[in-house]
């Protein structure tokens, strides 16, 4: 059998989850989840300053947001600076690191010199060879002694194989003179010791990989499979920045997408299952391979993703959409729906989720079941209430009064009274949906009158019919 397969995503905290780590955090999720593997989480909160629990807190927001969930605790890689700094130590007892005691000065000298000679900047380290019985008693700082000659292989799943010249790599430091652990020993040891078996992150971090693997094997650690998969751009093919629109996942939150369409969306920003566009989870979990990432940048499209949003709320269950529902309006600070409201919302959900790109698209046409009377109809759909509507609506209270509320029945009776009018029925529709809701888009109007049932319906008919 083949080992577990086991993945991480490693966020730095930046105070906000990017669109892009959450993507790299779902591909990782699914690439683990749909082997029965593990998905591992780690803040990578070496640097305090931006280290706050805040920005901790807004990552595992988006995370849990977005369904991802994860095993086992969070692990800080700060709290594991020891055991880094015990890994520098052992490198050092076996050769493959040593103590450098240059100085910053010397170092920037070396450039200078290499620079006007024409050399190569890259610093060699006078100390790389000089026995410990030649060491001073001086500040230092541990170098991998790394090889020199020959080349740095990665074998990418997304990349290929990605070659480095050795001769281009310094000895990286791996413990500073204050015993702090560098950013690559830091990522390298932890990787290992979390027994992560596939590293799928930013093509941004490629060059760092060849310098992982550097201290990978002079550790005779496994070697990752390592995925690096293109940053995402904007609609214009540049870089993905703020001038693009919404960057933090919790935007996405707020704007009202549901978790499954972002899973959806995220899912095909880069990654492909043939013509494949609209999709479950269970698909995703089931088709979801390295091979699929692509090689050149995915680009980010919000008419997609509204489009991806609308499939999946008409497909989401009433119950799940309403949970939903309720956590988009507590995270954008509106008041929750009473227990009436929801009952509303779940009795319309049938004529609401068809139609609906977002959440606060569903409530904006729920709106005529989540309002309680007197309805007051917004500038658009008061516009539809003239003398001559509202003589037509008082005689259709009359009517309705005796009709079955069924949908033939109301249909074959607005029908009838629009006829008796010389009206398409259009234009009986239009001051109906004033009555009913108030607004210009609602539901049909059979749907909101069999929505709200007889007596609500003929009471707000009759409040709009009088001036
Ligand atoms: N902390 C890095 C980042 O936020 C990720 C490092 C990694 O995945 O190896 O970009």
């Amino acid at each position: 059998m083949s080992e577990p397969v086991v993945t991480r995503i490693a966020p730095s905290p930046t105070g906000f989850m990017h669109i892009g780590t959450a993507r790299t955090a779902l591909f990782n999720w699914l690439f683990a989840r749909g082997r029965g593997g593990k998905f591992l989480l780690r803040i990578e909160d070496t640097d305090r300053a931006r280290s706050t629990p805040e920005a901790t807190e807004a990552i595992l927001d988006g995370m849990r947001w977005l369904g991802l969930d994860w095993d086992g605790d969070v692990v800080s890689q700060f709290e594991r600076a020891d055991r880094h700094a015990e890994v520098a130590r052992a490198m050092l007892a076996q050769g493959t690191a040593y103590k450098c005691f240059s100085t910053q000065e010397e170092i920037q000298a070396f450039r200078e010199a290499a620079k006007a000679e024409g050399r190569s900047t890259l610093f060699l380290s006078p100390w790389r060879d000089v026995p410990e019985t030649e060491h001073p008693d001086a500040p230092y700082v541990i170098r991998l002694k790394a090889p020199r000659t020959g080349e740095t292989v990665i074998e990418d799943k997304v990349q290929g194989t990605v070659t480095f010249r050795n001769d281009q790599l310094d000895d990286m430091v791996l413990l500073r003179s204050d015993g702090t652990p560098t950013y690559m020993l830091a990522v390298v040891v932890d990787d290992h010791d979390m027994d992560v078996t596939h590293v799928i992150r930013g093509d941004d971090h490629l060059s760092n990989a060849a310098r992982q693997v550097q201290i990978i094997h002079a550790m005779g650690w496994p070697v990752p499979v390592y995925a690096h998969i293109p940053l995402i751009h904007g609609p214009d093919g540049k870089k993905l920045s703020k001038r693009h629109g919404a960057l933090g996942v919790s935007e996405y939150a707020a704007m009202g997408y549901p978790a499954a369409a972002m899973r959806n969306y995220l899912a095909r920003l880069g990654w492909s299952h043939g013509d494949d566009e609209l999709f479950t989870d269970a698909q995703a979990l089931e088709w979801f391979d390295l091979s699929g990432i692509g090689r050149s940048p995915a680009r980010l499209d919000l008419k997609k993703l509204d489009h991806v949003s609308g499939w999946h709320i008409a497909q989401m269950e009433d119950d799940a959409l309403l949970a939903a529902t309720g956590d988009y309006l507590a995270r954008t600070g509106q008041p929750a729906l009473s227990q009436a409201q929801k009952d509303g919302l779940l009795t319309a959900m049938y004529c609401l989720k068809d139609r609906a790109r977002t959440l606060p698209d569903l409530l904006e046409k729920g709106q005529f079941v989540l309002s309680s009377r007197p309805i007051r109809p917004d500038e658009k759909s008061a516009a539809a209430l003239t003398d001559v509507s509202r003589g037509i609506l008082s005689e259709l209270t009359a009517q309705l009064q005796n009709a079955s509320w069924t949908r033939d029945a109301l249909e074959g009776t607005l029908t009838s009274a629009a006829e008796a009018h010389g009206l398409k029925f259009g234009q009986l529709a239009s001051p109906l949906r004033a009555a009913l809701a108030g607004r210009a888009a609602t539901p049909s109007v059979y749907d909101m009158m069999l929505v709200l049932g007889r007596d609500e319906s003929l009471a707000r008919i009759d409040d709009a019919s009088r001036p």
